[in-house]
């Protein structure tokens, strides 16, 4: 065992390696404390949400009811201005930029907004700004998703694996959305029979071993449509597992009631992927109903869509990572914004997503990094970035870049 008696000089040179490690930590520390996470939201959060309670003379029960929020959407700016203390020229811009395009905000998720701040992560995401009125730009369809639908409802791009799309309803429609022409004048989910076809398609075609339903918002199905599709694509002998792709743990963590519960414990192995994309939306309502979703078994992961002027900076990229490990949502994609017609002020470049994937690789937990993933036009499919780490590979030698920016050698026998 005299492999564990070290020499005192070990100890020397590890303990001045850890102070070096201590001072890579101490950067993000310091910024840490500055960005404003759900859990400890400022002092006027409650005074603003009980304002905006009182505005609609309901009660606390109705607020926690996914009807009443759904119900109360923030549609308009009239109300807008009861609820939220606006400038006159805000409110402008928002119905300037309404006549374009349709806005919808739940109570809940109008409530984590601070108002005195223009650019507020949670304000950019719900209310509408001008640029997005900039017509010179982007398509309605850069996925190329209209021509990849062999049935009705479905999206199918990959071999084993395929999307239904069962609503265009979603609790608030995000101002960044990828999906913005499916979200049309009028809410609607998919007409029975038309699912029915699209659970057809996928009976009939036996690799598919993986299907994710979404829309749109695949939580705002009613209790018992979810139920009847579940328990449809459980019958499936060859789908192996089911997705639920939703934003409601977010927008409207209300709508993961007991008895939305009960039904996806029936239905496993569901994974539901959510989209977080700032520690702000990381409160407490929200955690609870991730840790409503985890009782049921449900295995939860995290879609961010990287957004400038939102998350497009590593540290706030990493405390949101952080926060949501905390509550047991596993990190698993970042999306590069798409080219999407009115989204311009929001794509960032794609030098902001390397320089996130190079500060948390190395720095944080392996847990706390997702895959960086651009969609390839016109329906290319999901590919993924990364920084450089193999410089050089020829034959058996390849030089490789460590996490700190170390240049070594590595030879293969
Ligand atoms: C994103 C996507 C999937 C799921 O892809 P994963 O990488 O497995 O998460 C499946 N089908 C379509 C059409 C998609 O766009
Ligand atoms: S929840 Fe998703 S689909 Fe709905 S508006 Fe937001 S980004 Fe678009």
């Amino acid at each position: 065992m005299a492999y564990l008696l070290k020499h005192p000089d070990d100890y020397t040179s590890a303990l001045h390696r850890s102070e070096e490690l201590k001072t890579l930590a101490e950067p993000y520390l310091t910024m840490r404390s500055q960005i404003p996470s759900g859990m400890e939201l400022s002092a006027d959060y409650e005074e603003r949400r009980r304002h905006i309670l009182h505005s609609f003379s309901a009660t606390q029960t109705e607020w926690e009811d996914w009807h009443w929020q759904m119900k109360h959407r923030v549609t308009d700016v009239d109300t807008l201005a009861q609820l939220l203390p606006l400038e006159a020229s805000e409110l402008d811009v928002i119905a300037k930029t309404a006549q374009n395009y349709r806005w919808a905000v739940s109570p809940y998720y109008l409530s984590l907004i601070d108002s005195t701040n223009p650019l507020d992560p949670i304000r950019l995401q719900a209310l509408p700004s001008l640029p997005e009125l900039d017509d010179n730009f982007g398509e309605d369809d850069p996925m190329g998703e209209a021509l990849t639908s062999p049935a009705p409802c479905i999206t199918r791009r990959y071999p084993d694996r395929l999307i239904i799309n069962v609503t265009n309803m979603c609790a608030m429609y995000c101002r960044h959305c990828q999906r913005r022409r499916n979200i049309g004048e009028t809410d609607r989910h998919e007409p029975k029979n038309q699912l029915k076809s699209a659970l057809e398609y996928i009976r009939n075609n036996p690799e598919i071993r993986d299907v994710l339903i979404t829309g749109g918002d695949a939580l705002l199905l009613s209790d018992q449509t979810l139920n009847w599709l579940l328990a449809e694509l459980h019958a499936i002998p060859h789908v192996e597992i089911k997705r639920i792709g939703t934003r409601v743990p977010v927008t409207l963590p209300m709508r993961i009631t007991d008895e939305l519960v009960h039904i996806l414990a029936n239905y496993p192995p569901i994974y539901i992927n959510t989209q977080y994309n700032h520690p702000k939306e990381v409160t407490l309502a929200s955690k609870k109903a991730i840790d409503r979703l985890i009782t049921a078994g449900v295995v939860m992961g995290n879609q961010a869509v990287l957004l400038k002027g939102i998350n497009n900076e590593p540290h706030v990229m990493k405390k949101l990572n952080q926060e949501l490990l905390k509550i047991r949502v596993r990190p698993y994609y970042i999306f590069h914004a798409k080219n999407v017609k009115g989204t311009r002020h929001f794509v960032p470049r794609i030098q902001d997503g390397l320089a996130i994937m190079d500060q948390l690789r190395g720095q944080t937990s392996g847990l706390a990094i997702p895959t960086y993933i651009l969609n390839a036009p016109k329906g290319g499919g999901k590919t993924p970035l990364l920084p450089q780490y193999l410089l050089h590979l020829k034959g058996n030698r390849a030089i490789l870049r460590t996490w700190e920016g170390k240049i070594v050698d590595y030879t293969t026998p």
